[in-house]
């Protein structure tokens, strides 16, 4: 009995020792199964959730581009003409405009010249010059200083009407190689904006005064070169200079030097950029006479734009032209 006993009380303790190896052989393999069927579960695991975006769904695909293809750079061109033709051009009909617009025609083939006129507007002188623009068909390039915007609206509103092209002449006629290179953006931004803002118009063009820009290489040319190409603008010198600011040259010498010389002596007229001033009589006296002789021997009359446009190196921001190859 006592034997029994003892073997009662010793069989519960190994049965319960033999549950608890029991439980853990099996705790092992149900670890192990999971385990291995872990490995073996497809991917990507639909326990493991993907990173919530924050971002709203992407916006379905833009269309596909329209249709019409961009305006090409002569389309362009005339509509913006014709923007300011029946803007300001006083044109009583559609007759009118439309003649307007049939003198801003440019054969690419035929000689160009592209005139132009510093330092304007000027009261009395300027207008002049547009008489002759529009009584001939023609058009020529003004470099206007910023200081004389607001005393001469008509005039620039004239020359917009007329297909003519505003430059940048700096606002108070500034030699930018006498100032720091930190007052550039000003002296010539400040005319742009003014133009912009007033006549919705973007200035293309920079000449600046006395012909200053600065050696290669300096300070004064880097930054000048990296706000042409910030401002899509190109600078421009002058293939020939009429010298008519000259007090020695009447204006049978400009008319001569600048023009009916170069042409008669076989240099390059075709393409070239020819250097006036808006603020003397006798250049205009000079342009009346220049106009007919050249439109006779074939020269096309453009702006500097258009001539640089037409050419075979066209129109690159920051470049500096002297002329048009
Ligand atoms: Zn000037």
């Amino acid at each position: 009995m006592k034997k029994k006993k003892k073997r009662k009380i010793k069989d519960p303790l190994r049965f319960a020792v033999g549950v608890a190896f029991l439980a853990l052989i099996v705790m092992l393999l149900v670890f192990l199964i999971a385990a291995i069927s872990g490995c073996f579960r497809s991917k990507p695991n639909p326990s493991v959730e993907e990173p919530v975006s924050s971002v709203e769904p992407t916006l379905p695909p833009t269309p596909s581009p329209s249709p019409t293809p961009e305006p090409s750079w002569e389309e362009q061109r005339l509509a913006d003409i014709e923007h300011y033709v029946r803007a300001y051009g006083n044109c009583p009909n559609e007759a009118a405009i439309e003649a307007r617009m049939a003198t801003m025609a440019i054969d690419p083939e035929a000689k160009m010249v592209a005139f132009t006129f510093d330092d304007g507007p000027r009261t009395g002188i300027t207008n002049e010059v547009l008489d002759i623009c529009e009584e001939n068909g023609v058009r020529a390039t003004f470099f206007i200083k910023g200081d004389n915007i607001a005393s001469h609206e008509e005039e620039l509103m004239r020359m917009l009407s007329l297909g003519c092209e505003i430059g940048n002449h700096t606002w108070e006629h500034t030699n930018i190689e006498e100032i720091p290179a930190s007052e550039i953006r000003e002296a010539i931004g400040s005319v742009n904006e003014a133009i912009e803002s007033r006549f919705g118009y973007t200035i293309r063009l920079f000449r600046p005064p006395y012909i200053k820009y600065g050696d290669k290489g300096s300070e004064t040319r880097n930054t000048l070169v990296a706000l042409m190409e910030e401002w899509n603008m190109a600078i421009v010198n002058h293939t020939r200079s009429t010298h008519d600011t000259y007090a020695s040259y009447t204006a049978e010498r400009i008319y001569n030097r600048g023009v009916m010389e170069t042409d008669e002596l076989g240099k390059k007229l075709d393409g070239s950029i020819i250097l006036c001033h808006d603020k003397q009589q006798k250049t205009v006296d000079a342009f009346r006479k220049i106009v007919p002789e050249l439109l006779s021997r074939g020269y096309q009359f453009v702006t500097v734009s258009e001539l640089l446009h037409y050419s075979k190196d066209g129109f690159h921001a920051g470049w500096i032209y002297s002329s048009a190859n």
